[in-house]
């Protein structure tokens, strides 16, 4: 088998031995692969500063005859995402990305959309100040791209508009959004939305892509939409997200 090109984004690597490394990719051709670059220890010309985390990289690579390891042969870089790695707010919120990335997506199943709303991610964290915004755009549109799409404009049961409450409910267990009056009859943790959250969020669902960073808001609702979505995801997913944590600290507005 010949070698095939792709852009790819580099979600994580480790060493493999003497020489070699092990390089997990999101690719736009191939969805999520590990591959191994041999020789990228040793080889400086090949493969230096382009094996890094959070790197948007043009590859060829070989995909395997048997198993899922795939070779990789070349990469050329397209952007490094430098300050990434380098600067603490923005590595943790490429880390969230990244770590959610992994658990949502399986290997070898290609997505060009969860491609391209990765490579929109990284490139918004070094332009974006507002570490929830960014993320909790993120993560709205992961849920919608694999068919999570939570339903923010009106009541799930009454079906009350967002215009006619200012508080509303969403249940983690199924997405789903309820009025102060619907959800007395619903037994089980929720978590609030202002409307002004829940108007950020549904114009987050409608936007292009690359209109999404025209969307204004204060870190209080950012970092509101985005702890609503992550318990969403969590109750998915079924499983913790490491890096959670750390992005709760520095997302969180200053407390009064
Ligand atoms: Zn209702």
């Amino acid at each position: 088998m010949t070698d095939q090109p792709s852009l790819a984004i580099v979600l994580s690597v480790t060493s493999f031995g003497e020489a070699d490394k092990i390089v997990t990719l999101y690719s736009r051709e191939f969805g999520k692969i590990t591959s191994i670059a041999k020789g990228a220890k040793r080889s400086k010309q090949r493969f230096v500063n382009k094996l890094e985390p959070f790197t948007c990289l043009e590859i060829s690579c070989r995909p395997p005859k048997k198993g899922s390891l795939y070779f990789l042969s070349e990469a050329d870089l397209v952007n490094a995402h430098l300050s990434l790695r380098t600067t603490y707010p923005r590595y943790v919120s490429a880390t969230f990305i990244n770590e959610l990335v992994q658990r949502f997506s399986g290997e070898q199943d290609p997505d060009p959309a969860v491609f391209a709303l990765l490579a929109w991610a990284f490139d918004s964290i070094e332009q974006e100040e507002n570490p929830g915004k960014t993320t909790s755009l993120f993560l709205l549109r992961l849920l919608g791209i694999c068919g999570y799409q939570p339903q923010l404009d009106h009541c799930g049961s009454c079906h009350k508009s967002i215009e006619q409450e200012a508080h509303f409910t969403l249940y983690p267990g199924n997405g789903t959004l309820f009025c102060g009056s619907c959800r007395r009859n619903i037994e089980g943790s929720s978590l609030s939305l202002t409307r002004q959250t829940l108007k950020f969020l549904h114009s987050g669902q409608q936007l292009q892509l690359r209109r999404l960073n025209r969307l204004q808001m204060s870190k209080a609702t950012a970092y509101q939409a985005l702890a609503v979505l992550f318990s969403y995801s969590r109750h998915i997913l079924q499983q913790d997200i490491h890096s959670w944590e750390q992005l709760k600290k520095i997302a969180a507005p200053p407390s009064r």
